[in-house]
């Protein structure tokens, strides 16, 4: 049978036919894949905060001749620079070779993930344990932060002004920390409660220690042999915690998930799974045409607020001192750019389909992911991408045979959220979110496909050597 009957040829020539990578990708690119997967799980090991996500990128990019963004310089095509705001948030740009009042190429993902942030004042002894209270960060289901491993991160600024980085239970050896459950046995009453008041905010303590110091004349013996190990190790004492930064996020290390190793398991794929695809397509991309603006923001999590998030001005104070050597006005530059603003989207859960509609969910396995819009009821809260940029956007990829799919996060009304683009949006940038399905987004163990991976970092790549 060689002729196709009428009705087939219509059909491929009309008709959407979307089809999983494994199917259609060449076995080399599947290969490829998977070796670029490898250096994105020693990424998501490396980087477990925003600081240190940032950190490991900036160490990278000054291996590859990027140099600290100098505002007085009038920069040449070519050039790459880098933006490390308060050592949470980074900007590497290169320079294009068109004038950059024809506006810059931004590609925006975040990288602060959910996580339990110690309290100011958190360590205190309870019935000769010491515990840390803590208060979370980000949209969690609190019950799924028991009784898994936790490391301790974050950074200590002591009395005379020393910034002490803290690193526990991520070396072999280290020891972890947990928030403890009701054994099944005594929560007769605890399972009554809905799955949201399972475990309440203040029933997240962390389990830190429990041998005491040995001096019968003070109290609170346990805590104060944590204390004296936190002087010994980082020369803090109690008051340094008001101070501090201190997070608690899981402890377990990306792993190859499934018998034929085609997903990553890991903590904070939403969003550094965004953050290491656009950073390997930016660092990758030489001599633009368009100035390419790489943007890795934090506090997206908790509504993009704060100094180092994309609701304030950090980006646009960067694209203006740019523009300024040129004699050109930031928001001429903003004005005539456009945006990616990489993100997650859900995945299609087949234990929860009720959740999804099939034809505007995204599914595993079949490519990038276009959301034209995010937000939540009537497309409240979202910048809603126009026509004509989407249309832009999806020549961009489909020139480069980019696989792409749509994706929108769940049925009408069934909840919602949002991403960075509204803020980039707001500067009068053409936004649209592109990025990669996961499953289980939001847990402590949190479920991509490498070829989705791999293909928004094509897509990436695709947008960042683009002229429209
Ligand atoms: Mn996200
Ligand atoms: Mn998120």
């Amino acid at each position: 049978m060689d002729a196709k009957t009428v009705g087939k040829q219509l059909k491929e020539e009309l008709c959407l036919n979307p089809k999983n990578m494994g199917d259609v990708l060449p076995q080399e690119e599947i290969q490829k894949a998977m070796e670029f997967c490898e250096g994105y799980k020693a990424f998501l090991n490396a980087g477990k905060t925003e600081r240190e996500a940032s950190a490991y990128l900036v160490k990278i990019l000054k291996e590859h001749g990027y140099e600290p963004f100098d505002y007085h310089k009038k920069y040449e095509a070519g050039a790459k620079v880098y933006y490390h705001n308060r050592s949470k948030a980074l900007i590497m740009a290169v320079i294009g070779t068109q004038p950059i009042e024809n506006g810059v190429n931004i590609i925006a993902s975040h990288i602060d993930s959910p996580r339990l942030d110690l309290k100011p004042r958190p360590l205190y002894e309870e019935a000769q344990f010491g515990m840390f209270k803590t208060h979370y960060y980000g949209g969690i289901k609190k019950y799924q932060w028991t009784a898994i491993p936790l490391s301790l991160h974050g950074v200590v600024m002591t009395k005379d002004g020393k910034k002490v980085e803290v690193s526990i239970g991520e070396e072999a050896g280290d020891p972890v920390f947990c928030v403890t459950d009701l054994l099944p046995h005594l929560a007769a009453d605890q399972m009554k409660r809905s799955l949201q008041e399972g475990i309440k905010g203040e029933e997240l303590n962390v389990l830190v220690g429990s041998l005491p110091f040995k001096d019968d004349e003070v109290s609170e013996r346990v805590k104060l042999n944590l204390i004296r190990l936190l002087n010994e190790k980082y020369g803090m004492t109690e008051a340094d915690f008001m101070t501090a930064e201190l997070e608690m996020v899981p402890s377990f290390p990306a792993k190859d998930l499934g018998l034929d190793r085609s997903m990553v398991g890991s903590y904070g794929q939403d969003d550094r799974v965004c953050a290491y695809t656009s950073f390997m397509a930016s660092l990758e991309c030489q001599a633009p045409k368009r100035t390419l603006v790489t943007v890795f923001a934090d506090k997206e999590e908790i509504g993009s607020d704060g100094n180092t998030g994309l609701n304030s001005s950090f980006l646009r104070y960067f694209i203006a001192d740019l523009a300024k050597p040129y004699g050109v006005e930031g928001r001429t530059v903003l004005s005539h750019s456009t945006c990616l603003s990489a993100d997650v989207n859900a995945g299609f859960d087949p234990t929860f389909p009720e959740v999804s509609e099939k034809n505007n969910t995204a599914y595993l396995n079949y490519g990038v992911v276009i959301s034209k819009y995010t937000g939540a009821r009537g497309k409240s809260g979202t910048s809603d991408a126009s026509a004509e940029f989407m249309g832009e956007v999806s020549r961009i990829l489909n020139e480069d045979h980019v696989i792409w799919q749509i994706g929108e996060l769940g049925r009408v009304d069934q909840g919602g959220g949002g991403t960075v683009a509204q803020y980039v949006a707001n500067l009068n940038v053409d936004v649209v979110d592109v990025g990669v399905p996961v499953l289980s987004m939001h847990a402590p163990f949190e479920v991509t496909a490498k070829l989705d991976v791999y293909m928004t970092y094509r897509a990436f790549a695709a947008y960042a050597k683009s002229d429209r």
